[in-house]
């Protein structure tokens, strides 16, 4: 088990809809933040499937929720939120994904990637599947990390635009069943019910709902022997 990674300086957080990285990680971001990091959320699909509002079409979706992304990360000290804008649901693994993931690596250069874990499929336990956009986010955002934003030879056209390659150190990867890597959120922990209250339309703001984050991230924390964690799969890049 490790914990408490030193603050990195610059981080890029790869993810499928809008509130995903808010869910998982907010209160190690917002930690982070505070600490001087920069941070870049990269979403992306356009998050046009998650309602089950009758009225809702998913243009109008996609828009409610980019302006609530864009709003959690002001409040989290997100510097930078860039949307890929694929369709909710549709998104795959495909060469597009990934040179687009790595051009944004090449850009901004991070220390740390994290991403979620696309080998966690289903739980038998919680009764539950992962999204298929979670699992493509999560595998384009590896396959970018390493081989492809590293080497130089890969998406030649980047360099011609003045993009060189870049070797990401550590790969954080949001673990749904066997987290190994705990972060320490208890002094951002409120910041995260904050940040996840600006998904209105995904979040019923209920004592209900805040008991069941608080509820998890205290199991985590009790792994790890913080009053409130997030919990993780590192990988250190040599
Ligand atoms: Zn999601």
């Amino acid at each position: 088990m490790t914990k408490n990674l030193k603050t990195p300086k610059t981080v890029l957080a790869v993810f499928a809809h809008p509130d995903d990285m808010d869910f998982s990680s907010s209160g190690t971001v917002a930690k982070w933040a505070k600490r001087g990091a920069d941070i870049t959320y990269l979403v992306c699909t356009d998050g046009s499937k998650g309602s089950e509002d009758p009225k809702v079409t998913p243009r109008k979706l996609a828009a409610i929720r980019k302006k609530e992304q864009l709003e959690a990360a002001k409040i989290l000290g997100v510097k930078d939120v860039i949307f890929l804008g694929h369709r909710d649901g549709e998104l795959v693994v495909d060469m597009k994904l990934k040179e687009a993931i790595s051009r944004v690596i090449r850009q901004k250069k991070p220390d740390l990637v994290i991403t979620l874990d696309p080998t966690f499929l289903y739980s038998t336990k919680r009764g539950f599947v992962n999204h298929s956009d979670h699992r493509a986010a999560g595998q384009a955002a590896i396959d970018a990390v390493f081989p492809l934003a590293r080497d130089r030879l890969n998406f030649p056209h980047h360099e011609k635009q003045g993009l060189v390659p870049h070797k990401t150190k550590t790969l954080l990867l949001v673990s749904f069943d066997a987290p190994e890597h705990f972060e320490d959120i208890t002094g951002t922990f409120a910041k995260k019910l904050e940040v996840l209250k600006a998904h209105k339309s995904q979040v019923p703001a209920t004592a209900e709902f805040e008991k069941r984050i608080q509820g998890h991230a205290r199991m985590l924390g009790k792994k790890a022997g913080f009053r409130y964690a997030e919990g993780f799969k590192m990988i250190r890049l040599s």
